[in-house]
């Protein structure tokens, strides 16, 4: 305010302290960190504008049908710059402008030299009513109120501290055309948001001639400062009371409401019609003085002079009270933007950044990739917490319980043993998971007969419809396998003699061999889930971001399932070269068996027969060969499918393990050249368009609007910094 001759008159200041809290409203500190400020609440017309007229003595447009339709900042600041007084006007953009409408008001000032004369001022806030984009006329289709802060700075080598802000004043009914009820939250919303920050002071006006009890804004001010620490009391109008209602006034004034501690002030300002005769306000204050019952008013307890004194000292304590808190605030805030922008990686703006983001994130997966393939798990740390990684140990465990399941499970009926050699037979001649004598016990007990499922894994959604859904198998048929292939047999028998059609071998095979794509496709539907879920897993971990993992999954998946159905392709392939060809193998291992099978039988038949020499060991008497050896031509035919079907199914089913594993699984799914895991390399990353580079390593838009607004609040809140570190 202008230092005018009353050398009684206080300096409003502490100007260094003061200045510093103005510098960081100015660059928005204040959206962060609550600063002390001094603002000014009340009902609409409740004389909020005049008193501030009366303390600044700037012209307020008052009552001219416009009421305050956003937030007013005025700074005094003395400054020995400027050798007249300056006023500057600037727009903060409140919190929910539009980045577009931000740069607007950012953009636009305006100052002037000298004097304040009041048709300039209505015209300046007719422009910022159009820039904040708030209507001037009734039945407009623009907004009445804004969230936007007019800021008005006045500078000048009389001045003296001071800065408050003006907010519109509340009100509970609406005026058609101009404030809707929304306007009525709005307001109240914008209101309570100064009045709730813990260090504001709050002048709060209200006219001496109502009821204070009818008066919203003493009930907001009891709630949000309860302890009445930051609320001083202007009555106004106090010429309008009605005769015989001043006690009620005088008491208040006396200090008989102990709610607030700072008290009550009466203040005389000017009705609508001494303004427009040209009164004196100061004049007319002061005659008011004089007239009863106004004069027993406390001498601090009246007029604007003595507010201004109280004001002063409300401010100053305030300020210092609450400024090292302040400081310890903007750092600690400052610290943890700054740490959580960090948390948010590097910028990936240009395609070459976003380029060379995605080769670091495919060198990192091929190296996982590799330490998992070659088990190499101690090399790097990922692998303690993330068991799917360990690819190479659940591939091999696949295998393995493959192998085993196949040869346990996957015959339809068991051969007979002639006393074979059980090291040298195969589960699928004996019983290598369960034994025999286990599993008659469990049969004529009332249990179900043994099952197995051909899957081990859960589905993924994304590859159920290429999966092989899991299928329970029975164990092989214990008995039976003469009596079926005595029908095979009889089903299919030519002219031959002695001999049987070679088309009974392979028709044999493929009734024996016939739970092999269950098993088979259920083994290798396992595979894919843990190579995809191993995909996944260091995809993710590669990436950091779930974003950019998600992206890169969507790019990748269909090539994935190419990868993945070519594996069933193969698989499928190798089940149709054995159960649907004609069977074939040069494998010595096959005559072996069927040697050896074929002595044990005949071994088993004489056995009997056997007589014990000390000194030979057993022998057997020639007219006993021919007797044990005569049986019919069918049943002899039969002896012989069994014993080449056993042979060759031996010798089929490891080959056939063995091709599944190492061709299907093998090739196609781990270690060949063309494995998914191989998809996501440099040649991927090399071959994206710069649109798909944005699209998969671009930032999100959610962290971009993060990063944006972090580094403005970092910005500012250093701009803050270096205030509080200026030394003048
Ligand atoms: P605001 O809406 O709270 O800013 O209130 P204003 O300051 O615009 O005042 C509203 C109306 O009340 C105006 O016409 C003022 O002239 C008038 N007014 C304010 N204070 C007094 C006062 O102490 N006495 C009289 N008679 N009128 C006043
Ligand atoms: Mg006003």
């Amino acid at each position: 305010m202008a230092r005018n001759e009353n050398s009684d008159q206080q300096a409003l200041s502490d100007p260094k302290l003061l200045d510093k809290i103005d510098k960081l409203f100015a660059c928005n500190v204040g959206e962060y960190i609550s600063l002390p400020q001094l603002v000014v609440v009340g009902d609409q017309s409740s004389g909020k504008s005049s008193v501030l007229e009366g303390l600044t003595q700037l012209p307020f447009p008052r009552d001219s049908g416009l009421c305050t339709r956003f937030a007013t900042q005025i700074i005094f600041r003395r400054s020995k710059e400027h050798s007249t007084r300056t006023i500057t006007a600037s727009v903060l953009a409140g919190s929910d402008a539009s980045p577009e409408k931000a740069a607007g008001l950012k953009d636009w000032t305006w100052s002037k030299v000298g004097a304040f004369d009041p048709s300039e001022f209505s015209m300046v806030m007719n422009e910022v009513h159009v820039l904040m984009g708030v209507s001037i006329e009734s039945h407009s289709a623009k907004p009445t109120f804004s969230n936007d802060v007019f800021r008005l700075e006045i500078c000048g080598p009389d001045e003296d501290h001071l800065s408050v802000i003006d907010v519109p004043g509340i009100f509970k009914n609406t005026v058609p055309g101009v404030t809707s009820k929304t306007d009525i939250h709005l307001v109240h919303n914008m209101v309570v948001a100064y009045m709730k920050n813990p260090r504001s002071i709050m002048l709060m006006v209200v006219p001496a001639n109502v009821d204070i009890a009818t008066q919203e804004i003493v009930e907001l001010a009891r709630e949000y400062d309860p302890d009445g620490q930051r609320t001083l009391g202007v009555l106004t109008k106090p010429d309008l009371v009605d005769m015989g209602a001043e006690h009620r006034v005088l008491d208040l004034i006396r200090g008989e409401d102990l709610t607030f501690k700072h008290g009550w002030f009466l203040v005389r300002n000017l009705g609508q019609r001494e303004l427009q005769e040209g009164v004196d306000r100061n004049a007319a204050e002061k005659a008011f003085r004089q007239t009863e019952p106004w004069d027993s008013v406390p001498q601090d307890r009246f007029g604007i002079q003595s507010l201004r004194v109280r004001l002063q000292d409300a401010v100053i304590y305030n300020a210092r009270q609450s400024f090292s808190q302040v400081r310890s605030e903007i750092l600690k805030r400052l610290k943890s933007r700054q740490q959580a922008l960090k948390d948010l990686g590097d910028e990936c703006i240009t395609s070459q950044q976003q380029r060379s983001f995605l080769l670091g994130v495919v060198s990192r997966f091929q190296q996982i990739t590799s330490y998992g393939l070659n088990s190499l798990y101690a090399m790097d740390d990922v692998f303690v917490d993330n068991p799917d990684l360990r690819i190479a140990t659940l591939v091999m465990n696949c295998h393995i319980a493959f192998a085993e399941n196949l040869s346990s499970w996957a015959h339809e009926y068991r051969f007979i043993m002639n006393n074979m050699n059980q090291d040298e037979g195969t589960s699928a001649f004996g019983t290598s998971f369960m034994n025999l004598q286990d599993l008659k016990s469990m049969n004529k007990s009332d249990t179900p007969p043994p099952v197995i499922n051909t899957r081990t894994t859960e589905d993924i959604e994304e590859l159920t419809e290429i999966l092989h859904e899991s299928t329970l198998e029975k164990y092989p048929n214990e008995s039976g396998i003469h009596q079926w292939l005595t029908e095979v047999f009889h089903l299919s028998r030519g002219f031959e003699m002695g001999t049987f059609n070679p088309s009974i071998l392979a028709e044999a095979f493929r009734k024996q061999s016939a739970k092999w794509p269950n098993f088979a496709l259920g083994y290798i539907s396992d595979v894919i889930i843990l190579i995809h879920r191993f995909i996944l897993k260091a995809l993710k971990l590669s990436c950091g971001s779930q974003h950019v993992c998600d992206r890169l999954k969507a790019r990748l998946m269909n090539d994935l399932l190419s990868k993945y159905r070519d594996a069933i392709k193969h698989v499928c392939f190798l089940l149709h070269i054995e159960r649907s060809g004609m069977p074939l193998t040069l494998n010595h291992y096959f005559n072996d068996t069927l040697q050896r099978m074929r002595t044990a039988r005949i071994q088993a038949q004489l056995a009997p027969k056997a007589i014990s020499d000390q000194r030979r060991g057993e022998m057997v008497r020639l007219s006993d060969v021919s007797t044990a050896h005569n049986k019919s031509n069918t049943k002899q035919t039969v002896e012989d499918i069994h014993d080449i079907l056993q042979s060759y199914y031996k010798a089929a089913l490891k080959r056939f393990a063995d091709n599944i594993c190492m061709q299907a699984a093998g090739f196609y799914l781990v270690h060949g050249p063309e494995t998914p895991t191989r998809l996501f390399d440099p040649l991927f990353v090399h071959n994206l368009s710069e649109e798909d580079l944005e699209e998969i390593a671009g930032e999100e838009p959610r962290v971009r609007r993060l990063r944006a607004q972090l580094v403005k609040e970092i910005g500012d809140l250093e701009a803050g910094k270096m205030i509080l570190q200026e030394t003048r």
